[in-house]
């Protein structure tokens, strides 16, 4: 008896003396990763070390990124690290804690150039994988080479032409023009219903637009409505084709009341989709929001970030009569706000830039 007790105890031994002698290489072999070293034991070598503040290593400071989406108009300390996270990559843009109009175009630029990332101009998890790549490798960028910084141009007394054309949250008004150029560079074609069978332009919207124009059409089939997608994209050149002849034939100032000039319409944006229904053949009336699909879409449309651009009662701000068919991409978070406090996205646009 007493001899299997020593010899317990000799077993007991002899295993904690291994299992301490595994931690330690566990310790050795995660100080010898560069990446843990910077990133999670950084704080406890200063501690422990008094001479650490000799190790150029140790100095750099760590950026610690976000992990919540941001976009512009947003403020906050957190915006503060994800611009300092931008000026390390190359941007010269000043911290200011606020998701100001550079910090859109630096994420922006950022997003047109590393080719996978949906280009909104909102900070979300894809851009901060994408961020973290180049912080861990220490890359740097060429700043403007996705999208040079424009100022605003004023085309006329009351218009400007809008320096960034890729972000989600642009205006695009009688006031606000799209550059007469611009072409989305990642138009695709939606995998939804359209009433014509054409690969015709229009039937293109943005990527990030798209994707949610198809996620929203599955839900509401799931609902069996039947919505059908009519016009989306529709370049500068043929804007112009179409308001001349709307002006011939409806004079100028009616035109205005219903179409755009060529630059001032979001079809160009690539982030909007005329929507309707076979309960009003097909077509883009005032009567498609009384239909089943139009309620749906204005209950629903929302949650995909989407918004009834024009809505009933805000001619004055919009400058356009009630459209319940045409739909225009802002992202998630903005559109619950605008349909839910059923404002327009020229207030939501003032309120964020102005708070
Ligand atoms: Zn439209």
């Amino acid at each position: 008896m007493m001899n299997n007790k020593v010899l317990t105890i000799l077993l007991i031994g002899s295993l904690l003396m291994l299992l301490a002698a595994c931690s330690q290489n566990t310790d050795v072999s995660v100080e010898k990763d560069p990446k843990d070293t910077i990133i999670d034991n950084e704080p406890n070598e200063e501690q422990n070390n008094p001479d650490a503040e000799e190790d150029p290593v140790v100095e750099e400071e760590v950026i610690v990124l976000p992990s919540q989406e941001l976009q512009k108009g947003d403020q906050g300390e957190e915006i503060l690290v994800l611009q300092k996270a931008l000026t390390k990559i190359g941007y010269e843009i000043s911290p200011s804690k606020v998701y100001d109009l550079e910090t859109v175009w630096a994420i922006t630029d950022f997003q047109i150039q590393s080719d996978e990332l949906w280009i909104t101009g909102i900070y979300d998890e894809q851009t901060k994988l994408a961020l973290e790549g180049f912080l861990d490798k220490e890359s740097t960028i060429t700043p403007g080479e996705g999208l040079p910084l424009l100022e605003e141009e004023y085309l006329d007394d009351d218009t400007v032409v809008i320096g960034n054309p890729y972000e989600v949250l642009s205006l695009v008004n009688k006031q606000h023009a799209l550059p007469a150029e611009y072409v989305p560079s990642d138009l695709v074609i939606p995998e939804v219903r359209f009433p014509f069978v054409e690969d015709v332009p229009k039937k293109q919207m943005r990527k990030v637009a798209a994707d949610a124009l198809e996620k929203m059409f599955t839900d509401a089939d799931k609902e069996s409505l039947d919505l059908f997608a009519q016009s989306g994209y529709r370049s500068y050149e043929r804007q112009d084709v179409l308001f001349a002849s709307y002006v011939s034939n409806h004079g100028e100032e009616q035109a205005n009341n219903f179409s755009a000039r060529p630059g001032e319409s979001e079809h160009q944006s690539g982030l909007t989709m005329d929507v309707t229904s076979p309960h009003v053949n097909y077509a883009l009336v005032v009567e498609f929001g009384e239909t089943e699909e139009g309620i749906w879409i204005e209950e629903h449309a929302a949650d995909y970030g989407f918004i009834i651009r024009y809505p009933k009662g805000k001619e004055a701000i919009t400058g356009y009569q009630y459209e319940p068919w045409h739909l225009r991409y802002v992202g998630v978070k903005a559109a619950t706000e605008i349909m839910e406090r059923k404002i327009t996205l020229e207030e939501y646009i003032e309120e964020i830039l102005t708070n």
